[in-house]
């Protein structure tokens, strides 16, 4: 019997989702990824396709999935507001549906399982920055309660299958990630403002441009999604992980403009509901368990996104599903 580890990634064709198959591909993994494409791409991880170790089903984690596995990473959700608020039923089943699929999957086969948590289960959050222990300020009627409330559950279920049935899980808390293969048009500010400042258009500032996020380059991100997952298994989470550097969206707009050398200039746009004021992980918890801080700075991040979102644009490569 092989004793190479066979890995499923949920939402594997999705940004976060084809850097983490590229991760365990190149560590030797059987990889089996699964995604519907509802906002992800084939050409994320078209490049995998030569590889003997890499699978992929169209599939859909609100609908049961029998495979034989020993690790699951669940990465199934849309993650951008644009893409999440599009279909909100949608995505609270594939949060919770999901969560109650790949969960059950997990008792079945004694897989272990990390769920893609979010920095958004703590809403507009009232303490900065954030540490694991805070429950969160959620409008749970909102535009964003799709996601944020549909995460919560999903973290409430994974809790309680651990609890009730002993399954080995663990929780990352994901904040604002960014990097090449980001979708062009999810509306995430990283992507829509690399993009506005490439084609010399105006950049679209929703509200005053003083709310704050902190952006984790992927790579980073990948590192200790991997981490965590072979970490000892007492070590359940939730763990928040992020890049502690904060910037206001106004910052984050000057900075692409300097880097692109752009024309663009700033506009100002309504800031959409419930959208949260400041976001800034306390990632204290990472550190001391794993030692693990990001090592990307936000420059040196936007220049690789920057190189990325130019070739596509330039080569006008379209991404087919
Ligand atoms: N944002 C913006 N202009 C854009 C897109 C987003 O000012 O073109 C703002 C948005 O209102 C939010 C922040 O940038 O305050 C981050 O938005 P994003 O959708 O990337 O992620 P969020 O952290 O809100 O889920």
């Amino acid at each position: 019997m092989s004793t190479v580890k066979r890995t499923l990634v949920t939402g594997g064709a999705g940004f976060l989702g084809s850097h983490l198959c590229d991760f365990l591909l190149a560590q030797g993994r059987d990889v089996l990824c699964v995604d519907n494409y509802y906002s992800a791409s084939k050409e994320n991880i078209r490049h995998c396709f030569d590889n003997v170790n890499f699978e992929l089903m169209r599939h859909d984690v609100t609908f049961p999935l029998y495979v034989e596995v020993d690790e699951i990473y669940n990465f199934a959700c849309p993650a951008s507001p644009v893409h999440y608020q599009r279909d909100p039923v949608q995505t609270t089943k594939t949060n919770v549906h999901g969560a109650i699929n790949v969960l059950g999957l997990a008792k079945r086969t004694g897989a272990k399982i990390l769920q893609a948590s979010t920095s958004e289960v703590y809403g507009d959050p009232e303490q900065h920055p954030q540490q694991e222990n805070y429950w969160g300020c959620v409008n749970p009627i909102g535009i964003r309660a799709c996601y944020d409330e549909g995460k919560r559950c999903a973290e409430t279920l994974f809790f309680d299958y651990k609890r009730q049935h002993g399954v080995n899980i663990r929780v990352l808390r994901i904040f604002n990630t960014y990097g090449p293969r980001m979708d062009l048009n999810d509306g995430r500010v990283v992507s829509n403002f690399i993009i506005q400042a490439l084609r010399n258009e105006p950049i679209t500032i929703y509200g005053d441009g003083t709310q704050t996020r902190s952006f984790c380059y992927v790579d980073d991100m990948i590192e200790i999604v991997t981490r965590f997952m072979d970490g000892p298994d007492d070590l359940t989470g939730p763990i928040n992980a992020g890049n502690p550097e904060e910037y206001t969206i106004k910052q984050l707009a000057e900075e692409i403009l300097r880097l692109t050398h752009s024309s663009s200039g700033l506009i100002y746009r309504d800031l959409p509901d419930d959208d949260p004021k400041q976001r800034c992980p306390d990632i204290g918890l990472a550190g001391e368990k794993f030692n693990w801080e990001p090592t990307t700075g936000l420059r040196e991040g936007l220049r690789k996104t920057i190189a990325y979102f130019d070739d596509v644009l330039t080569q006008g490569k379209c991404p087919i599903n």
